[in-house]
């Protein structure tokens, strides 16, 4: 079944990835190798950002504090990670990337230092929902065109400064118009931030090309799970808001009674940094950036494979937000009728092998609104998946519902 390009895309992409060998337990008792359709939470280590901590462990020492050879070359691997992150997300000159904890972390950064409204969908993430103090929910249609019609409206009437927009639904995986949400946002004087955890492991952005004036992802899902996160985006604000965290290396001087804070980045990263953490996710980026199309291409092909053999189980509901976006990253959620969500997971784990994610995802207003608030299954793939895994997914489920 496998297509010449299909085969050339997954022997490249299957190398990459830590743990493809890892064996599961089944309820019989006996081991099967573990298929791992659930990316979308935390995706496998790449064996690049391993290599990276492993070579950095050696020097490993004080970042921005010491004059120490150590601590010289731990400090030039953090600003040397900064550099390659912000080059992989196409950041202009005068922006800046702070690195954070993971996604959640830096939306909440931003929060503290937006002046004015924010316009949300109904569809985000609760950390894209959430962190937001003055907070405006645009229901989305069933359209993306009367949903884009819905916000600029709300950008109007509010004056909103920030529109908060995911860059792929964690649910469904549709990709959102980045580049004509921006414009829209910049027509209406806000600006956009894009929640890009589902995104950026899937499909290169560039802020500057696509408009963007923040962009927050985290290290875990892109293959570098070592607690790093990133937020990067115009200065002004950042450089204007009070910092994230107060402490040592946030401030340019301290008097009793007076305190003259760093510029960003430095002014949002107080306390010792994640070192490693960045490093390997500079490192993550790296490989991304060099499987280029490939990585892309092996995961729409397995994606489409994915859905359309979901779609035709029947008594099989595939969840989808939008009738006019056809572009999704390699998410997809279902509904098996007349089965908990919890039982079909439970099901594939302990007789397959096979772990993938049950419930509400972190979006309960999405989930409520598709019709499905008792929740739903969640399989989500990435560089180490392979059209096998597909197939034994759907052979499992086809079974499931006919044993
Ligand atoms: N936004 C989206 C779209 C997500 O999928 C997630 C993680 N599930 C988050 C935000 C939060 O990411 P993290 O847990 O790394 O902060």
């Amino acid at each position: 079944m496998s297509t010449a390009t299909e085969v050339g895309c997954l022997t490249k992409a299957v190398a990459v990835v830590e743990g493809s060998d890892l064996q599961a337990p089944l309820s019989d008792g006996s081991t099967t190798r573990y298929i791992n359709f659930d990316y979308a939470a935390s995706a496998p280590a790449l064996r690049s950002a391993v290599v990276r901590i492993q070579e950095l462990l050696p020097t490993y020492s004080s970042v921005h504090r010491g004059a120490g050879h150590a601590s010289q070359l731990t400090t030039q691997a953090y600003e040397d990670a900064r550099a390659v992150v912000t080059e992989f997300v196409g950041a202009a000159d005068d922006q800046c990337l702070i690195f954070t904890r993971n996604t959640t972390d830096s939306l909440n950064l931003l929060a503290g230092c937006v002046p004015g409204p924010v316009v949300v969908l109904d569809i985000e993430h609760h950390s894209n929902l959430l962190p937001w103090k003055d907070c405006h929910v645009v229901q989305t249609a069933g359209s993306i065109q009367a949903t884009i019609d819905r916000v600029d409206a709300e950008l109007e009437r509010t004056g909103a400064a920030l529109l908060a927009v995911a860059g792929a639904s964690n649910v469904t995986g549709e990709i959102l118009p980045i580049r004509l949400l921006a414009d829209l946002a910049h027509s209406r004087g806000a600006r956009i931030v894009v929640d890009g955890a589902q995104l950026i492991p899937h499909r290169r952005v560039s802020l500057v090309a696509d408009g963007i004036d923040y962009l927050a992802f985290s290290g875990h899902k892109v293959y570098a799970p070592f607690g790093a996160g990133v937020l990067v985006g115009r200065r002004d604000w950042l450089d204007t808001a009070q910092p994230y965290l107060t402490g040592g290396g946030a401030v340019r001087n301290v008097e009793l009674g007076r305190t003259e804070w760093a510029p960003s980045p430095a002014r949002h990263e107080g306390g010792s940094p994640n070192v490693l953490g960045a490093a390997a996710l500079a490192a993550a980026c790296q490989e991304i950036d060099s499987l280029g199309e490939a990585a892309t291409q092996h995961e729409s092909i397995l994606t489409e494979r994915l859905r359309w053999g979901l779609s035709n189980i029947e008594g099989v509901e595939v969840l989808k937000i939008f009738r006019d976006v056809a572009d999704s990253v390699g998410v997809v959620s279902f509904v098996v009728a007349g089965h908990q969500a919890d039982a079909v997971s439970q099901h594939l784990s302990t007789e397959h092998g096979i772990g993938v994610r049950d419930g509400r995802f972190c979006a309960h207003p999405l989930l409520d609104r598709l019709g499905h608030g008792t929740g739903a299954v969640r399989a989500s793939l990435g560089l180490g998946s392979t059209s096998d895994d597909v197939d034994a997914l759907l052979c499992a489920i086809a079974q499931y519902i006919t044993r």
